[in-house]
């Protein structure tokens, strides 16, 4: 789940034990999106998802993040097609062919953590489409490289940026990763635009970051529909949603939430 800016929250370093427990709430995640991989097919209801969402974090000893954060009514953030991000779960919406859909979940596990979200297309999807899903997963992959000693939260963000827009997409800026412990949503912020700040945080071993680009195939421009959740593209168009939470060490990044299909 992303955060939107508002006052500044603590950067809180974690030990190698705490981020061994952030590991496995983050293994819970990616076990969690890899089991919606295989089961978001057309005719299943995002409702349907959330539900098994839920359930595969129970059994696993976790429960879900996102279910009552500042009243999210769901377990599981679905957000289809022009939804960007914080879609919410409904009987009412059913996976049809050709479309992509957002999957962001987070659990707390022993008190710690984790979030990860993937864009899934369900059967045949446009062509351009389907190059917005790679561009997005790369982009993740380009910020996550810079989540070193010494760089800043800005080299993270510039990274981001400047590989989504080579391809003619653009980043959503109303919205921004986090770092990630014992709250959901923690300090420094991770914008997936450069601010042209050399002021940004230093990365340091210890953090733990939830890096997330979302990508809108047209502008950069987002809106929240009246049920004070749903982000959507203003001008309709798709947009694409990855996320990794990634410890930063002493000898580079190390992504928790590994091994998502
Ligand atoms: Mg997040």
């Amino acid at each position: 789940m992303s955060n939107a800016p508002a006052t500044a929250k603590q950067i809180i370093l974690k030990t190698p034990s705490e981020i061994e427990i952030m590991r496995r709430a983050n293994q819970i995640v990616a076990g969690t999106l890899n089991m919606l991989r295989e089961k978001a097919v057309a005719g299943i209801s995002t409702w349907q998802l959330d539900v098994w969402a839920e359930e595969y974090a129970r059994q696993h000893d976790a429960t879900p993040a996102f279910k009552g954060y500042h009243g999210f009514p769901g377990s599981l953030c679905v957000s289809l097609n022009e939804q960007v991000v914080h879609g919410i779960p409904s009987k009412k919406v059913i996976l049809a062919e050709g479309d992509i859909v957002s999957i962001d979940f987070g659990v707390c596990y022993k008190g710690f953590y984790g979030d990860a979200a993937a864009t899934l297309n369900i059967g045949e999807i446009d062509a351009k489409v389907a190059d917005l899903l790679k561009v997005t997963r790369e982009s993740l992959y380009k910020g996550i490289a810079q989540a070193r000693v010494g760089n800043r939260i800005n080299d993270i963000s510039t990274a981001v940026q400047a590989h989504v827009e080579k391809h003619g997409y653009s980043v959503v800026k109303q919205f921004v990763g986090h770092g990630i412990g014992t709250a959901l949503h923690e300090g420094p912020e991770v914008p997936n635009f450069g601010s042209g700040k050399k002021t940004t945080p230093r990365i340091m071993a210890g953090m733990v970051l939830a890096i997330e680009p979302m990508v809108n195939l047209g502008t950069y421009e987002v809106k929240v529909l009246k049920d004070g959740w749903t982000v959507v593209t203003k001008d309709k168009s798709s947009s694409a949603h990855f996320e990794h939470s990634v410890a930063v060490t002493e000898s580079g990044p190390l992504i928790l939430s590994d091994g998502i299909r």
